[in-house]
């Protein structure tokens, strides 16, 4: 604490991101990255950069990167916006559409990034409990709530929403704005972008890092109606001009581009989903359906804390949440086929 800090800095409560060991050889899965990396045609891609181009300004909107997001999602160029990681997106989100306009309503189980920004930006929250299964059930969210945000499939639950579902909400609350945090969707969830043709109250917000292996990167977006773009588009140049450096609009851009290695590493992910699911309740635990790229997992046998430790002890870290209605789970990264079986196997030597 400094006597030159502003109001309010003191009582902030700071999200706290998963761990990221520098040095030690620990088996990772804990943030949810991808176990294959981004495509190799970035390589190439960055291998033929100019360095002495970096002495300019990048674009400061992205253009080529926004005009291939386009293309790729067939939305209008003027219904993108790119930013730096969807961590950012989502806080110009809450600036342009939420402060002021509360109380916010999310999912009591859901990414704790929500009540940070929401406390950054002086908004009052609403918090909507999930089912006793862990589903988010739109119909219960009361009718006086007018700003909404929850991931899909959520996190960390690992559970998606049909779309039929969402799109009866927004449709039947055309006043109220939902946000749709798609970071998994591409492991097997019902993408909201297909309600974008006809709904302007809807935004979905996306990221490079988990199923594109770009956390490292940090790219992220949102797709919407192009009014709520410039309200996104406002934001950003009252806050800063260029989010996204000149190699982080090229890599993404390569990505895009590259459907095939994209399309057989989410396979490759979504198999390997399977193989840890079908192993975790071999030994006893209770899965969560899981249309993401992580699980979460409970045995009674331990507590969410004591599992998390005895993995830690074996050289693997998962994420633990010590928070009401999750203190029993841990949440498991997908890895590779042989990064599941080395999980499997010290999960049943310390059972
Ligand atoms: C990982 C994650 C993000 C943040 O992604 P970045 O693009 O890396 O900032 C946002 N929302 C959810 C639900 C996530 O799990």
């Amino acid at each position: 604490m400094s006597q030159f800090w502003s109001e309010g800095v003191t009582e902030l409560h700071p999200y706290v991101p998963g761990e990221q060991p520098q040095g030690e050889r620990l088996l990772k899965l804990n943030t949810n990255e991808s176990p294959y990396g981004p495509s190799p045609a970035i390589a190439a891609a960055l291998h033929n950069v100019n360095v002495a181009d970096l002495r300019l300004y990048p674009d400061p909107a992205s253009r080529k990167l926004s005009a291939a997001l386009a293309e790729y999602h067939s939305v209008p160029v003027d219904s993108v916006f790119v930013g730096n990681g969807s961590d950012e997106v989502l806080g110009f989100v809450f600036r342009a559409f939420f402060k002021g306009k509360g109380p916010l309503c999310f999912p009591d189980i859901s990414y704790s990034f929500y009540p940070v920004w929401a406390q950054l930006f002086e908004i009052e929250t609403h918090t909507l409990p999930v089912t006793k299964d862990y589903r988010i059930e739109l119909s219960a969210i009361p009718k006086e709530l007018k700003i909404v945000i929850f991931p899909n499939p959520n996190a960390p639950t690992a559970i998606a929403l049909g779309l039929g579902e969402l799109e009866a909400f927004v449709k039947a609350r055309p006043d109220t704005l939902v946000v749709v945090d798609e970071a998994y969707v591409d492991y097997g969830a019902e993408s909201a972008v297909t309600l974008l043709g006809t709904y302007t109250n809807v935004l979905v917000v996306r990221t490079m890092s988990k199923s594109r292996g770009l956390a490292g990167l940090r790219v992220g977006y949102a797709l919407g109606a192009p009014d709520l773009i410039e309200g996104l588009v406002r934001v950003k140049d009252s806050f800063n001009s260029y989010p996204l450096d000149a190699l982080a609009q090229l890599a993404a851009l390569v990505s895009i581009e590259d459907e095939s290695y994209f399309q057989a590493t989410l396979s490759k992910v979504v198999a390997s989903r399977a193989r840890l699911t079908r192993g975790l309740e071999s030994l006893g635990f209770e899965v969560l359906p899981s249309t993401a790229n992580f699980v979460l997992a409970r045995n009674p046998a331990k507590s969410g804390g004591e599992w998390q430790a005895s993995l830690r002890s074996q050289g693997i870290i998962v994420r633990h949440f010590n928070k009401p209605r999750l203190e029993d789970w841990i949440r498991i990264t997908v890895g590779t086929d042989a990064e599941v079986d080395r999980l499997l196997d010290a999960l049943a030597s310390c059972s």
